[in-house]
């Protein structure tokens, strides 16, 4: 266990356990060296205690990079909890989990993340302020759009030498909270959709309401496109879909696209730009970060335009050394993080 903490210089790792409402809950805090740490809360079935643990630590580091590149005073953690077979009151369960945040002083925020909603979050605020995301503050994921799509034009600008959209042919993996609303900026300013989800309802409200051309599941990532934007599912960048792929830059929303560094360096070697994930999609988190610290609408907006700015700057140093993207970010992070 140490080891693995140490492996990903992890600060602490919290449990808690309540037999009354069956809560098994794990909490790692990756850095609280930029601030608080914030990261969601997964609620999910896994198959043993290790694999929920190797989660929670895994995220929680991905989220302090994600928030040192997003300019945040804000460190990383993630908390897991451990879904039960069956629960009796799933709100005493959160509650519960409320309480257990409110143990650690503020140096935890929780939000929204796989399996649980703003109602549990609600539920949570009931014993702490240390939470985010509950039915007052509203959904993260038009900020996260918002944040993909100023992305999306600094990537053009990097790789196709215009951040001018208007008959780009873009690829859309999921059209979900995410990425309906990036589609719909996107034919704002008249690219051309071609778009593929699991929910065919999705896809022909697109067809529909956005002109967009509905394409197969099975076959989006090898349709060719100026820009394939992922905003389903993570891990779909592998060494065997990387061989498939048609398109000039990788710039979308999902999280954990690559199955590993070596998938960005076969990205770099296609000549494909690809826009770390973490990054273009932390306008949810800015939006969640900053509201919680009471800033305005307009703040959280002109917050978002870092994000740009800070692709655009990862490209320069992608080019100029000669690295992929992804590897680069991770460096720039580390640096803030641990000041090397
Ligand atoms: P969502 O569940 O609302 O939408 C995902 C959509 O993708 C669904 O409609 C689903 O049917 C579709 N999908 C899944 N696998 C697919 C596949 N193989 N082919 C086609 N469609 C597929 O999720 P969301 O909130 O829109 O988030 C999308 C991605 O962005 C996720 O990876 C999420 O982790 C990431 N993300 C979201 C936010 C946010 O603010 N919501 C912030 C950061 C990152």
């Amino acid at each position: 266990m140490f080891a693995m903490m140490e492996a990903s210089r992890q600060e602490a790792l919290h449990f808690a356990q309540d037999p009354a409402t069956g809560l098994k809950a794990v909490i790692a805090i990756h850095s609280t060296r930029l601030g608080p740490a914030l990261g969601g809360c997964r609620y999910l079935a896994y198959p043993d205690e290790q694999s929920a643990i190797h989660d929670a630590m895994r995220l929680a580091q991905s989220m302090s990079y994600k928030a040192a590149l997003a300019g945040l005073e804000q460190g990383g953690g993630k908390a897991v909890i451990m879904r039960p077979a069956h629960v009796a009151n799933r709100g005493a369960l959160f509650e519960a989990f409320g309480r257990f945040i409110e143990t650690l002083g503020g140096r935890y925020i929780t939000a929204v993340d796989s399996g649980t909603s703003s109602a549990d979050m609600d539920c949570i605020a009931q014993h702490t302020r240390h939470v985010t995301s509950t039915s007052r503050g509203g959904d993260p994921s038009p900020h996260t759009a918002m944040g993909v799509f100023a992305g999306i034009r600094a990537s053009a600008m990097a790789r196709l030498g215009s951040n001018d959209l208007e008959g780009l042919r873009v690829a859309i993996q999921g059209l979900g909270h995410v990425g309906y609303a990036l589609a719909e900026q996107l034919h704002a300013v008249g690219a051309e959709l071609l778009v593929s989800d699991l929910d065919a309802g999705r896809v022909q409200l697109a067809v529909e309401q956005l002109g967009a051309k509905a394409v197969p599941c099975a076959d989006l990532l090898a349709t060719p496109c100026d820009i394939l934007a992922p905003c389903g599912l993570g891990g779909i960048l592998n060494a065997e879909t990387v061989g498939q792929l048609h398109c000039a830059v990788v710039a979308g929303a999902a999280n954990t696209q690559l199955a590993d560094l070596a998938v960005a360096d076969s990205l770099q070697n296609r000549g494909i730009l690809y826009a770390p994930d973490y990054v273009i999609n932390s306008g949810g988190l800015i939006y969640v970060a900053l509201q919680h610290r009471g800033e305005s609408l307009t703040t959280i907006t002109a917050h978002l335009t870092k994000i740009s700015e800070r692709l655009t700057e990862i490209y320069a140093h992608a080019q100029a050394e000669k690295r992929s993207p992804a590897r680069v970010a991770d460096s720039l992070a580390e640096r803030l993080l641990y000041g090397r």
